[in-house]
């Protein structure tokens, strides 16, 4: 940036001449990331005014990215254990070759026998090392250290593996592409995070019945449920976590519950009844099953189970998946917009971004990267939807909130005096 205000010369005329080097305007984005996010949040507000968010349906899905810290800078619990274990090995092998040179029974020479010793005494430094790094991430809560960005940690992807990175979150609108809401987490996964986004797509469109979709990823029984008490339609397919149907017994979906009776009705047409409630994870438990003669008389259960008998276990607003997956079934494209729509805003601004993802470190700072992402993402949508003209119009009222945004949260002078000679030109 700090080049293109030296060669550009349309930026030069809208930056009035002003040359900020890069430190400015690193400190510029460092120091005003409440303000940064609620430019992104405003031209959000903006887009909702221009009626492009006809459609109130929004789709969830979470990418990993790439944070300052290489994978070698970043220490688990598994990791140190193979890493003290490699050097133990290296240490018994020093070990095993002074012995093998006192009882000369090798052709290991005089003149190696001091730097085998040097060697073993670097090795066990280095063990002593280790064994207290393996100390310091037992201390942390989730048994992780990243070294160059602390707060960056070790996730799975599905196309290279894994990365140390973040996991970014976001809502987007199923019409336009455009991006709705998002959030940067340090979670490894996405379960737990539909709720969060749901509330705030809701919020940024100010709509009450809307409808979200999300992959498997993010089936969560108390965060569907808050969703539907909030208002909103919640479409997520329900993941396979059960064997039995590849293992040759009956799946679940085998046994039909009846709300009436609240009892289930195995294959072989018995009723399993209510028998106990427990508490697990915060969920009440109801557990149905049928008396142990009845199943040990039967002749289906080798394909029921290999218990004494078939027991269901049914929390208690049940009720509120069951509805979500009739309805995920009245509606098979859902699947498909979901994903043709969130693919695309991630793999723009990946291919923006390059191989590096993230340039700043800590959650903090990176949030407010994603920010500036986010909002040349939607600027770039926009420009494509509305064409430049229009877009001009729109931006004219982009300046009125982001003077209003920058009045009450611009600390440092300097940057809104970097800033006005910007926004004048574009009020112009
Ligand atoms: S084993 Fe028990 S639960 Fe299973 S089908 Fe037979 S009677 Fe029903």
């Amino acid at each position: 940036m700090e080049k293109e205000t030296q060669r550009n010369v349309e930026l030069m005329w809208l930056l009035g001449r002003l040359q900020p080097d890069f430190k400015t305007i690193a400190d510029f984005r460092k120091d005003n990331s409440k303000a940064i996010q609620q430019v992104c949040r405003e031209f959000v507000d903006i887009c909702r005014k221009l009626d492009l968010f006809a459609k109130p349906l929004v789709a969830i899905d979470g990418s990993k990215f790439k944070a300052v810290n290489s994978k070698q800078k970043n220490d688990t619990q598994a990791s140190m254990k193979r890493r003290i274990a490699r050097a133990e090995k290296h240490i018994a092998d020093y070990l095993k070759a002074l012995e093998d040179k006192d009882s000369n029974d090798t052709g290991v020479d005089e003149c190696n026998a001091p730097q085998l010793k040097e060697k073993l005494d670097a090795l066990q430094t280095h063990l002593k090392e280790l064994k207290q790094r393996e100390t310091e991430v037992k201390a942390y809560p989730d048994k992780q250290l990243s070294e160059t960005d602390p707060d960056s940690r070790l996730m799975k992807q599905s196309t290279v593996g894994s990365l140390v990175g973040y996991n970014v979150q976001t809502a987007v609108d199923t019409e336009h592409k455009l991006i709705i809401a998002h959030e940067v987490t340090n979670s490894p996964v996405d379960r737990g995070q539909l709720l969060p986004l749901a509330r705030m797509a809701q919020e940024a469109l100010n709509q009450d019945n809307l409808t979200v979709l999300a992959d498997r990823g993010y089936y969560k029984g108390t965060d569907i449920k808050s969703c539907v008490d909030e208002g909103m339609i919640t479409l997520v397919p329900k993941p396979l976590t059960s064997n039995n149907g590849a293992n040759g017994f009956f799946p679940r979906s085998a046994f039909r519950y009846d709300a009436q009776k609240n009892e289930y009705r195995c294959p072989a047409n018995q009723a399993l009844t209510y028998r106990h409630s427990s508490m697990e994870k915060g969920m009440s438990i109801d557990t149905y099953y049928v008396s142990t003669l009845i199943c040990r008389a039967c002749e289906q259960k080798s394909q029921c189970t290999v218990g004494v008998n078939r027991r269901m276990r049914r929390w208690e607003h049940e009720n509120v998946l069951e509805e979500m997956q009739d309805h995920l079934t009245q509606m098979p494209e859902a699947i498909t917009t979901r994903a043709s729509t969130v693919e695309h805003p991630f793999g723009t601004i990946k291919l923006w971004t390059g191989s590096r993802h993230f340039l700043m470190k800590r959650l903090k700072n990176v949030r407010t990267e994603m920010s500036l992402n986010v909002l040349a993402f939607n600027l770039r949508r926009m420009i494509s939807i509305l064409g430049v003209l229009e877009l001009v119009n729109v931006l004219r009222a982009i300046v009125v909130s982001v003077f209003s945004a920058l009045l009450t949260r611009l600390k440092p002078l300097r940057s809104l005096l970097l800033c006005s000679p910007l926004l004048m030109r574009i009020a112009k």
